[in-house]
């Protein structure tokens, strides 16, 4: 098939093109023939374009024609660009139009299960079945574009400054990082299993040991752990290793690519702050805080200690890692009783057994726990916590302090919804450093410490050698960074020395033969002169997520799974032919 090859793409003219003549190749998107003239919008990967055919006796025929055309034809159209009579300011196009001299149909098009437009209508299912189709949206193309120059922008950063891209195994042996590994059976070695890389973690810390010196990747990473809306079972990091560092430098390399990244986009990152995790929690309940507001947490354990017999605050005030805290809700006095209840329900979720809440009114406090707390105590919590009149203030305790926390950040955050505090702010950006990471973090359920990262990352020496004294204040050489309440990445200074790393292990309760059977490798590699090293690994996803404004991770990613980790529009995962099984040797119980 012969057709006119393009001369611009759809969404590209603009009033300075007016007069030329054009060839434009692409989809219709919408055609309507008003009886005279007919219309129709050119789609194509950069946007829409209306052309239009003004019947006369050159293009009575052509117009005749066009009334073939429907939504999602492919052609090939001519003409000349003119002023169009009514500017269409929603188009970026919406100067000009294409007055058409010749077009060509090169394929024709069932019609689509779902209009093809900007603002969705038909249910995400019915869009991740046609996916091929929903990419058609130039806005969920644009959001390609974006995450192609975020990756091109990371590439030209790293390479400047020394850093090898390697690829690393999607094969490879079961070595867990945490979560769930996806395992893949061998069939030449029967019984036997490949893992999917949860991340290059081991094998970026053995280019260190060859000496690579300097790595990254932008690698595919697996992990079968249940999807949220920023999850997904496959993503993509940006994965970094660097030899004879320290916290200082990957930091400075780390920050200052996503800097890069983002002036390429053309945003600018403010200069990131910097929280202790211990900061993070009491401050913010969290560990990766939204720092594009306030309403910061204030701890009040001290200040009622003593002050009353309130049983609800008791049992945190007797435990030694019990915490009362408040958060406040800014001219929320007014809030009804339901919508206290349902806040009370929110707090909930995250772990609390119910929550106290003081309305500061002209009149004085009114407080669901008034009988219990005397007003010495109600004015110094007010004034504590910096509340004014027509504030509303929320209290949760708990005996464990980064419950307690955890539950104080939920609501922080819940209030912000409420209150609006985000709305029109998504391109704006709040990034920050989380430091001093526990090494280990209690598990509620068995009340035994396990470990908050990696079992490669290297703990803080001198807290090390106080191991003995207990679990809970050994820090880890780990570092977060955090945009707008996204855990964009973590990392840390490695274990290099073989002892610390079988320590460490011991210390995890990893047994001597799973320590074998599991790590040996590595064990055996620090053996041989392991440089000191360290990295991070930032998700791609999630940068994405944050260039194009959207929380909803499916939008920056062309061939997304469900919330329920299934392909809709090849059908993944699927059932196999039997003798592929049989070659595998797996039988299905
Ligand atoms: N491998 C780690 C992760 O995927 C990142 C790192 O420590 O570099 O979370």
């Amino acid at each position: 098939m012969t057709f006119q090859q393009r001369t611009h793409l759809a969404g590209s003219l603009r009033a300075e093109h007016i007069g030329q003549h054009v060839i434009i190749n692409g989809w219709v998107a919408v055609s309507r023939d008003l009886g005279g003239v007919l219309f129709f919008d050119m789609r194509d990967r950069s946007g829409k374009l209306q052309c239009v055919i003004q019947p006369s006796e050159e293009t009575m025929l052509l117009y005749e024609e066009a009334k073939r055309l429907r939504a999602e034809y492919v052609v090939s159209v001519s003409g000349v660009v003119r002023r169009r009579e009514k500017v269409n300011p929603k188009m970026a196009t919406g100067e000009v139009e294409v007055l058409v001299d010749a077009f060509d149909v090169l394929n024709e098009s069932d019609v689509p299960p779902f209009e093809i437009k900007e603002e969705v209508t038909a249910n995400e299912d019915l869009r991740l079945k046609y996916r091929y189709l929903d990419l058609r949206r130039p806005n969920l193309a644009n959001n390609l574009a974006i995450r192609h120059k975020i990756t091109q922008s990371i590439r030209r950063y790293f390479d400047e400054r020394g850093f090898l891209e390697i690829e690393t195994p999607i094969l490879m042996k079961a070595t867990p990082e945490g979560a769930r590994d996806f395992l893949v059976p061998s069939r030449l070695h029967k019984g036997k299993f490949y893992a999917l890389p949860q991340s290059p973690q081991i094998y970026k810390q053995l280019l260190m040991v060859s000496g690579l010196d300097r790595y990254f990747q932008i690698a595919k990473c697996f992990r079968d752990e249940d999807l949220r809306a920023d999850r997904q079972p496959e993503f993509t990091q940006l994965d970094v290793e660097m030899s004879f560092t320290n916290e200082e430098v990957v930091q400075e390399i780390m920050e200052g690519s996503l800097r890069q990244t983002w002036s390429d986009l053309g945003y600018t990152l403010p200069p990131f702050k910097r929280l202790t995790y211990k900061t993070a929690m009491e401050r913010y309940g969290s560990d990766k805080p939204d720092l594009r507001y306030g309403l910061e947490i204030t701890t009040i354990t001290e200040l009622v200690r003593g002050k009353t017999e309130f049983k609800v605050f008791q049992d945190a005030l007797e435990k030694k890692r019990g915490v009362i805290g408040a958060v406040v809700a800014p001219k929320a006095a007014e809030w009804s009783r339901k919508q206290l209840d349902q806040l009370t329900e929110h707090a909930k979720i995250y772990g609390a057994g119910g929550l106290v809440w003081m309305k500061i009114t002209e009149s004085g406090v009114e407080s669901s726990a008034k009988k219990f707390l005397s007003d010495e105590v109600t004015s110094s919590i007010a004034a504590a916590t910096g509340a004014r009149v027509g504030d509303l203030i929320l209290i949760v305790s708990h005996v464990n302090w980064e419950r307690a926390y955890t539950i104080l950040g939920a609501l922080r955050s819940e209030l912000a919804k409420r209150l609006g505090l985000l709305e029109g702010r998504s391109f704006e950006f709040a990034p920050l450093w989380v430091t001093d990471m526990p090494m280990f973090e209690l598990d509620e359920a068995t009340g035994e410490f396990v470990p908050k990262h990696h079992p490669f990352t290297s703990p803080n020496l001198e807290d090390w050698a106080r191991a003995s004294e207990g679990l809970e204040h050994i820090r880890a050489r780990a570092y977060d960074i955090v945009v707008n309440g996204y855990e964009l990445g973590s990392g840390s200074i490695r274990i290099h020395d073989r002892k610390l790393q079988i320590e460490v292990f011991d210390m995890l309760k990893i047994s001597k033969e799973e320590q074998q059977h599991k790590f040996g490798f590595l064990l055996e590699a620090f053996q041989y002169g392991a440089p000191p090293h360290g990295g991070m690994a930032l998700g791609i996803d999630r940068i994405a997520m944050l260039c194009c404004g959207t929380e909803n991770i499916r939008d920056v990613i062309a061939f997304p799974k469900t919330t329920s980790m299934q392909s809709l529009m090849d059908d993944a995962p699927s059932t196999v032919e039997p003798y592929q099984l049989r070659d595998l040797h797996i039988e299905i119980k």
